[in-house]
């Protein structure tokens, strides 16, 4: 099983975009994608026309347990997303008090870790939405991640957005004892205007090793495709969005093989 965060600190970047597309498009290729909502927004649980407000079951009761998690809790809160190999837990709003508790203490930072596990035979792959905030559930979603996917919008302030989430992963890189590969993704971009095209190069200038080398262009087909609560792929798999989030999705998958390689040698 291979889990994905997908984390920045600023909000309407594409995190929720990218969630969905890159775990639909998994989906499409045969494998087995869990998406997990950790935004206590509930944007993606929304997406699939769920209710984030008047929801009896979700990520929160993870974090009501103890140490040890029920064996048979993180399935019972599988939910249906009208594609056949993509399930959702989903989000309330409950987890709204974790979000500002940053101690990791008694072991609540590795509550998503723990429950993960339990479904490890479950799935092949496992998409994190994030919150925006700096606290137990941003920390839950990186300490289970082995790869981080970084989704920044190309405009004016999108650096200072990201230099925050570098200092985040810093510490939480310290805590970890390991590091957590990333991935920077231009997001929303449009060649018509200066500000996609400017902070574009400066993105590109000041992470040369960490940014994919290409980009997500605004396509009305995402908000098309959330309006009918289904992942972008399936209703228009031609479109110029989705082309690009496969090339993306072949660009990570590219990267997992290298560092399993990296890891293998002596
Ligand atoms: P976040 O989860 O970071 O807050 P979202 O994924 O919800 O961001 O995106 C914010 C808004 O922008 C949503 O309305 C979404 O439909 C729209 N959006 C995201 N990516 C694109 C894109 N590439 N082209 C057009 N609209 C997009
Ligand atoms: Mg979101």
């Amino acid at each position: 099983m291979h889990v994905w965060a997908v984390a920045n600190q600023k909000g309407g970047v594409g995190k929720t975009t990218s969630t969905v597309t890159l775990g639909g498009l998994l989906a499409d290729q045969g494998h087995r994608v869990l998406l997990l909502d950790l935004d206590p927004h509930g944007s993606l649980t929304s997406y699939f026309k769920y209710d984030p407000d008047g929801l009896q079951k979700s990520a929160y009761d993870l974090f009501q347990q103890g140490k040890k998690i029920p064996e048979d809790l993180p399935q019972s809160l599988l939910m249906d997303t009208g594609h056949e190999r993509l399930k959702l837990i989903p989000a309330s709003t409950a987890l709204a008090t974790l979000e500002r508790q940053v101690s990791a203490q008694g072991g609540m930072g590795l509550v998503i870790s723990r429950a993960l596990a339990l479904l490890w035979n479950r799935f092949d792959y496992v998409l994190i939405d994030s919150p925006p905030v700096l606290g137990l559930l941003m920390i839950n979603a990186l300490a289970s991640a082995e790869h981080l996917i970084i989704p920044v919008q190309t405009e004016f302030l999108a650096i200072k957005g990201l230099e925050r989430m570098m200092r985040t992963l810093q510490m939480v890189t310290k805590a970890r004892k390991n590091e957590l590969p990333y991935t920077v993704v231009p997001t929303l971009y449009d060649r018509r205007t200066q500000a996609s095209v400017q902070s574009l190069r400066l993105l590109r200038n000041s992470y040369p090793d960490h940014i994919w080398n290409s980009m997500i262009p605004v396509d009305t087909k995402f908000r098309d495709a959330s309006m009918a609560g289904m992942p972008p792929s399936m209703l228009d798999p031609q479109s110029r969005g989705v082309h690009a989030y496969n090339v993306l999705l072949k660009h990570l998958l590219e990267r997992q093989i290298d560092h399993r390689q990296r890891d293998k040698r002596p």
